[in-house]
């Protein structure tokens, strides 16, 4: 099953996801960072880069973009 990263918690909002994406998939509000699930491409950019390791990869049917930090 195909799994994209989400975040699912302790996000710091330092912004490095927002920045970094290639897909322009990831967007901040007052919850934190969250990923668009439709513009990801799974590149793990994101993932790999977040000094708090708030982001995981989960199942696409498991999730959704109300997912918070
Ligand atoms: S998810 Fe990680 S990299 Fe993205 S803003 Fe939050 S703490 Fe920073
Ligand atoms: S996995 Fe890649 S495309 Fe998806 S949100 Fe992270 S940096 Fe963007």
């Amino acid at each position: 099953m195909k799994k994209k990263p989400a975040v699912v918690r302790g996000c710091t909002f330092c912004g490095t996801c927002v920045f970094e994406c290639p897909e322009d998939a990831v967007f901040m509000d007052s919850g934190g960072a969250h990923i668009d699930q439709e513009k990801c491409s799974a590149c793990g950019i994101c993932f790999r880069n977040c000094a708090s390791e708030a982001i995981s990869y989960i199942s696409e049917n498991t999730t959704d973009n109300s997912q918070n930090c």
